[in-house]
């Protein structure tokens, strides 16, 4: 099976609110797992490394009104473990700037491959008032939304046959970006680790 192709054509649950349109970034560089192919590195003589090939479907996002660009709604957490850097954290809302719907995007309590497997979520998630995301040069601006799953090739070797037909919310990396209208800055807004 081309797994390219059955993720193009499998969008993730989490996107069902939206049109999604297959898409790519060319020059964008996203956070994720090492693939096999990736390794530049010989092992010692006698030793095999096994690493599953990653795919990473990319869906450019439509208002089911037909409106492109979107305030992106989220939680923003000041880590003081990281230098007070700002995380972006779920859930994640997408507010149509056409017609105004919210829809849901993203939330790492109920998307990715750990809580559909059932043994949790890995990342902090926020409570209580939201932000709208700013483009750090424009300012508020409803961005065009591409989002990016990263899937293990092993989802489809025969043990994982429970997975079989959902493959695509056993997601392993979820991430966010923007195209700012006003710069046309392609934006991170956010990243999730998902198993
Ligand atoms: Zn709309
Ligand atoms: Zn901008």
């Amino acid at each position: 099976m081309d797994h390219a192709e059955y993720f193009r054509s499998h969008p993730p649950r989490c996107i069902a609110g939206f049109t999604a349109v297959p898409a790519e970034l060319p020059g964008a560089a996203f956070d994720g797992h090492v693939s096999l192919s990736q390794l530049d590195f010989e092992p010692p003589p006698g030793v095999t490394i096994h690493a599953p090939e990653l795919t990473n479907p990319i869906f450019a996002l439509a208002c089911r009104c037909g409106g492109q660009r979107h305030f992106v709604h989220c939680h923003c957490w000041i880590n003081p473990d990281y230098g007070d850097q700002a995380v972006i954290l779920s859930p994640l809302d997408l507010e149509c700037a056409v017609c105004g719907k919210l829809t849901p995007l993203f939330d790492s309590d109920l998307h990715g491959y750990d809580v559909e497997i059932g043994a949790g979520s890995s990342s902090v998630r926020g409570e209580g008032d939201r932000m709208v995301f700013e483009c750090p040069t424009c300012g508020r601006q409803p961005l065009q939304a591409f989002v990016r799953f990263e899937f293990s090739g092993d989802l489809f070797d025969e043990e994982s046959s429970e997975f079989a037909g959902r493959e695509q919310d056993l997601f392993s990396w979820f991430t966010l970006q923007g195209q700012c209208p006003k710069c046309s800055q392609l934006l991170s807004v956010a990243d999730f680790e998902c198993a």
